[in-house]
């Protein structure tokens, strides 16, 4: 309609051929023409803007680059045994990955075509023939990548082309969701500039914001265009874990593996495996589902699989052992090509941790374990020495082992059956995880630290501190033991219970070595509930010791003082039951092993450990470095005359032919102090058995226990455990014989 004026104009003067125009025609004319005149002025100025001002801004957006952050792992630190033993280490792992581009079926054609551009020149791109065939040659070049990677990589075809496919269908799976969401961004703003079109009035409103939209909308196919996600242009992982040799075959061969690299990062490794694996841990991935406290600032989740400390060592020093990750930048252009790579922060090595663990001996003890549940063939265990018993001895569904420096609380055993191997963390079968998994005796459990049981008589010891302490008994005055306390049937010693006879007259130091419940049970009575359960507070009954590994258990000590105080007389029968250490009485291996450490230190109640305190190898500043608090308390009250009636008590158990532990303890080079226990577990099920004490029995230097779960007696099933143990500790020169010969007294390496 715009030009019907002009049209009417040049129609007029054709038609008539005269030139006089009337005065209000001209006038429209030039009205007409000053408008043109304006309008072209516009646009004009609408170019010369765009071509100095936009051209830079559309140059920047082709020119834009993409900046990413890329993870530089690092290695975890060591867990080693003051011997140099390695447990725990991180090995190289390498990752063959493929470029996407190179996996991608059917090829992408803009990048096929990108290939070709970089082939051909300018002038041979003009040839259509040799267009075609370069592309046919990209296509046939895949191929026998495949080929050639499948050769390297002994990698069957379904194995490669399930990966493949996996591979692809995560891709697109991303590309998609962008796209998706960029194509709903933009139909909403053109839907929105329609809304406020319709809602302005007037003609020229809507005239002007069409002309406006017109020149500044850019072409519709840019919306259109596909956006390429980073997924597309990067390398994915076709081979977690390959051997060093095909790591240095696709090295070699590079020029045949176009579009594969291999990357080195590192995986954890237990090279002793199954030994002392509850101490040790274990360090696995951070699951998806799990927070990850250790993700460097700007490195998204999938780019870096941080791992974790599970439980043990690896998880109570993960503070140390952890890496801290390096920091690469990565600047890509619009084709995700890398433009520009540089490494912002190096990765730190963590730090070495030194165990306290005498790896030999913990071995040995794990085998001794091994061999009384049955779960190893016996070669450490004699057979059973006059044993006048012919009930069988029943099979143990646990157990455990400590040894413990009694001055520094340092653990140079630590053992725990059944075991489980280390492996299981690392990639094992399935069917082994399961098998362990489905074992009723749960061998994950850490029975040294985490597993309370009643502790029989070896708690007899506390009970005679506590009522020498009380001052309410006289360990030289004589003592009748009928057998029982007051009524035949209930209150007995063993004794009683086999052969229906009594120990008669006893003084402390035959109570303790030939277990005397009855003489107890009378202790008890005379001093009442309280002090029994005061002393067992003060030798850390009831409460964590404070190793260094989580998970520690308690265990339990019957009535609070609070309340045992208000009605003391509710308490006299649980004094009895405590006495003889049954009761709601619970311990730990390693509580009762610091309780023997007590007796035969004079009276420190130490803080055990497994980590030596001077154990890291390493230094660096960006780690807590405060020395951990591993100070022993004095225990208040116990004088040391106390100690030594005591501590003549527990070395007449396997000194003296009387003992209980005489038959299965006794080493004739070595005085063994030490009392054993036969902890009721109720109706039906066999007791546990103990055995807790410390070597030599005059100059202690090492506080031990070994516990049966369900074990039987603690002479007959855990004495003889002790005794394999002590001769190991002989045979390496840990404790020295009571003749000492040439070389055995390197066992002061030891303190
Ligand atoms: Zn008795």
């Amino acid at each position: 309609m715009r030009n019907q004026p002009l049209n009417s104009i040049f129609s007029e003067r054709d038609a008539g051929g005269v030139s006089l125009i009337d005065p209000p025609t001209a006038l429209r004319f030039h009205l007409l023409l000053v408008a043109f005149c304006a309008i072209s002025v516009v646009v004009l100025c609408r170019i010369a803007w765009v071509q100095s001002q936009l051209q830079d801004r559309y140059l920047t957006a082709l020119n834009t680059t993409s900046t990413d952050y890329e993870v530089i792992p690092a290695r975890d630190g060591r867990i080693l045994s003051e011997s140099s033993a390695v447990l725990a280490t991180d090995v190289d792992q390498y990752s063959v990955q493929v470029h996407y581009r190179w996996l991608q079926e059917p090829a992408d054609e803009a990048w096929i075509a990108r290939g070709v551009r970089k082939r051909l020149s300018r002038k041979e791109r003009s040839d259509a023939d040799l267009v075609n065939r370069t592309r046919e040659e990209l296509i046939a070049a895949r191929k026998r990548m495949w080929s050639h990677l499948l050769t390297v990589t002994d990698l069957s075809l379904p194995a490669f082309m399930e990966k493949q496919q996996a591979i692809q269908k995560q891709v697109t799976r991303i590309a998609d969701s962008v796209n998706r969401r960029r194509r709903m961004g933009s139909t909403e703003s053109d839907f929105d500039d329609t809304a406020t079109n319709t809602s302005s009035d007037g003609l020229l409103m809507r005239m002007a914001s069409a002309v406006r939209s017109a020149l500044t909308t850019p072409p519709g196919t840019a919306i259109a265009a596909t956006i390429v996600v980073r997924e597309e242009e990067t390398f994915h992982e076709i081979v977690r874990d390959a051997p060093f040799a095909v790591a240095a075959r696709i090295h070699e061969q590079s020029h045949l593996l176009p579009g594969i690299r291999v990357v080195v990062g590192n995986r954890r490794t237990y090279p002793l495996n199954a030994t002392a694996s509850h101490i040790v841990g274990a360090r696995t991935v951070v699951r998806d589902d799990e927070p990850n406290t250790r993700l460097p600032p700007g490195i998204p989740r999938h780019e870096w699989t941080a791992r974790t400390g599970r439980f043990g060592v690896e998880r109570s020093y993960d503070h140390q052992l952890q890496g801290i990750p390096g920091l690469r930048r990565v600047v890509r252009n619009r084709r995700m090509e890398i433009v520009e790579s540089n490494v912002e922060r190096q990765p730190i090595s963590g730090r070495d941790v030194v165990l306290t663990l005498d790896v030999d001996l913990q071995r040995h003890a794990e085998q001794l374990l091994a061999e009384t549940l049955l779960d190893a063939p016996a070669i450490l265990l004699s057979p059973q020495e006059n044993d006048d018993s012919s009930s069988p001895q029943p099979v143990p569904t646990g157990g455990s082992i400590v040894v413990m420096d009694v001055v520094s609380g340092r653990l140079l055993v630590a053992a725990s059956a059944p075991g489980f191997n280390l492996s299981l963390f690392t990639g094992s079968s399935i069917a082994e995880w399961n098998a362990v998994n489905a074992d009723q005796r749960h061998p994950f459990i850490s029975r040294v630290i985490a597993m309370a049981l009643p502790p029989g008589s070896v708690i007899k010891p506390v009970t005679a501190i506590a009522a020498l302490e009380s001052g309410r008994l006289n360990p030289d005055e004589s003592f009748d033991c009928q057998g029982f306390l007051t009524r035949p049937d209930e209150h007995r010693c063993l004794i009683y219970r086999l052969h229906g006879a009594g120990h008669n007259d006893i003084t402390l130091t035959r109570a303790i070595a030939q277990s005397c419940n009855v003489y107890f049970f009378s202790a008890a009575s005379k001093m009442g509930f309280l002090p029994l359960r005061e002393w067992c507070d003060r030798f850390g009954l009831g409460r964590e010791c404070g190793i260094d590994l989580p998970f520690e258990k308690d265990g339990n000590v019957p009535g609070s003082s609070g309340t045992a105080a208000e009605d003391p007389r509710r308490f006299a029968r649980e004094a009895l039951g405590l006495a003889i250490g049954q009761s709601s009485l619970t311990v730990t291996p390693l509580q009762m092993a610091r309780v023997m450490a007590a007796i035969a230190n004079g009276g420190w109640l130490v803080t055990p450990h497994v980590v030596s305190a001077d154990g890291t190898a390493r230094t660096t500043t960006d780690i807590d470095d405060r020395p951990r608090d591993l100070s022993r308390r004095r225990i208040s009250g116990l004088t040391e005359g106390t100690l030594a009636r005591v501590r003549e008590g527990l070395k007449a158990v396997v000194q003296e032919p009387y003992g209980t532990g005489y038959r299965t303890v006794r080493r004739e080079e070595v005085a063994i102090a030490g009392k054993t226990g036969t902890a009721e577990t109720g109706p039906g099920k066999p007791d546990h058995a103990w055995f807790a004490g410390y070597v030599p029995a005059d100059e202690p230097r090492y506080a031990f226990v070994v516990v049966l779960e369900h074990g039987g007696s603690g002479s007959r099933a855990a004495g003889p455990v002790t005794r394999e143990l002590v001769q190991k500790m002989l045979d390496t020169g840990l404790v020295s014989g009571t003749v000492p010969a040439a070389g055995l007294r390197k066992a002061g390496r030891n303190q």
